[in-house]
């Protein structure tokens, strides 16, 4: 492949902007080498600044479950761009939104949009805390929520493949808030909740790990944070910034059957464009201003443009037989994945719910961080480039999530396994 534009594109980009990115893991900081620089997306292809063609499993890290340019989204976005980009003032389709969201989530009985997951999660910790009346939380190791201060900490994802479990600046203050326990450890969560009585005002957790590679739920692991935080005092709040509207239509908190107090989405529901959200029961929700004092505000929240899109992007997630296709799809390639490196006498463990997957370079059973860790960076890097040069651009760190959208067919899956067959054999 030729990829000298990328190449010269890159070398100016680090001169100007803090490794070239504005992203981290979009650098390739953990596989090496220059990210290809990305000209369009059509369904589930990209096309790079060099006119190289990738089958994309990433899907811009989540929302883009209806592929790239989706026809019905790119025509909301058309439609609504010519009526004028922002207000600052509320508009119709806020509503539309929101209710279509409680719709899906009856938990969020009230609802915030948002610009990113970060606002939400910062946002929802904030109204957690105001309700608690108290300052701790518990999140666990590999899960990441955004990079507001006091969530840096033990974060997965981008922070975990740049080797920073907990950032600097953010203030040792902040960081003592935060507590870490081990996901899919119940014991864990009880023992900060006695070693701290009172203290702790939210649980927050991926309720399917998407940022140490995708670790769902063991059994009873929901169901018993809801019950222990109920115990305890705390709320439960659900980040399914990834998982909402992406393992089923109604989320994590549809598919395992449990309802956390407070949940955090973003990605899917701004269909590719800057969006996030957070609600919960309704005596929660009132304390968030301007029915409430705790304060949480924005310039472009509700941005008509990503209403717009989300709004568009929802409704056709909404049409019968959607998720069971992505079921269907996805469940091939796990199980093409599985006969391929059994018959390449290579151990990799596939970790799937419905559409988003992580190939680990393990033989183990994957249940949390610890066995996240033990994975081969080396071997996953390695394959990483094997499936690039082939044209599959993949999650570029064995610490991410990879996704399959409704662009993706069979054939698309088989494209995807023949390169995965010849990069293990060679
Ligand atoms: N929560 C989760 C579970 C996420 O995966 C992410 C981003 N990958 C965030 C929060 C932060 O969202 P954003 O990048 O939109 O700020």
């Amino acid at each position: 492949m030729q990829h000298s534009r990328s190449d010269s594109l890159f070398s100016r980009a680090q001169e100007i902007m803090p490794g070239g990115v504005n992203s981290p893991v979009r650098s390739f900081v953990n596989v090496g080498g220059t990210p290809p620089f990305i000209a369009r997306g059509q369904g589930p292809y990209i096309w790079d600044v060099d006119g190289n063609k990738y089958l994309d499993f990433l899907g811009s890290w989540g929302p883009l479950l209806l592929g790239h340019a989706n026809e019905a989204v790119t025509r909301a976005i058309q439609s609504a761009v010519v009526s004028g980009t922002t207000f600052g003032a509320p508009t119709e389709i806020e509503v539309d939104l929101a209710e279509m969201i409680n719709r899906a989530f009856p938990s969020m009985e009230m609802v915030r949009l948002v610009n990113s997951g970060t606002e939400a999660t910062m946002s929802a910790i904030r109204v957690a805390r105001a309700y608690a009346g108290r300052d701790k939380i518990i999140k666990f190791n590999g899960c990441y929520h955004g990079h507001a201060d006091g969530l840096l900490v033990k974060a997965g994802s981008g922070a975990a493949t740049i080797g920073v479990p907990t950032s600097p600046g953010v203030p040792n203050a902040y960081a003592v808030e935060t507590l870490v326990a081990e996901y899919n450890q119940l014991e864990t969560v009880e023992i900060l909740l006695k070693e701290y009585p009172k203290q702790v005002a939210a649980i927050i957790v991926e309720p399917v790990a998407g940022n140490m590679g995708v670790v769902p739920p063991s059994p009873g692991f929901l169901a018993g944070l809801r019950a222990m935080a109920h115990e305890h005092g705390s709320l439960l709040i659900f980040d399914e910034v990834i998982t909402g509207f992406r393992v089923a239509y109604g989320g994590a908190q549809q598919k395992y059957g449990v309802e956390p107090d407070i949940t955090c989405l973003g990605k899917i529901i701004g269909g590719g464009l800057p969006i996030g959200a957070y609600g919960g029961h309704r005596d929660i929700m009132r304390l968030v201003a301007p029915s409430g004092p705790v304060y949480q505000a924005g310039t472009l929240s509700g941005n008509p443009i990503a209403v717009s899109a989300g709004l568009a992007c929802i409704t056709e997630l909404g049409r019968p037989g959607v998720y069971e296709r992505l079921e269907e799809t996805t469940a091939n390639l796990e199980q093409g994945v599985l006969a391929i490196s059994e018959a390449a006498g290579i151990a990799l463990t596939v970790n799937r719910v419905g559409s988003m997957f992580t190939v680990f370079h393990t033989g183990e059973p994957v249940a949390g961080w610890n066995q996240v860790a033990r994975s081969d960076k080396d071997s996953y890097a390695s394959l990483f480039h094997k499936l690039l040069n082939a044209g599959i651009y993949s999650a570029p760190s064995q610490f991410e999530a990879g996704f399959v959208s409704t662009a993706h067919t069979a054939s698309h899956v088989d494209e995807f396994l023949e390169a995965l067959r010849v990069g293990l054999n060679n």
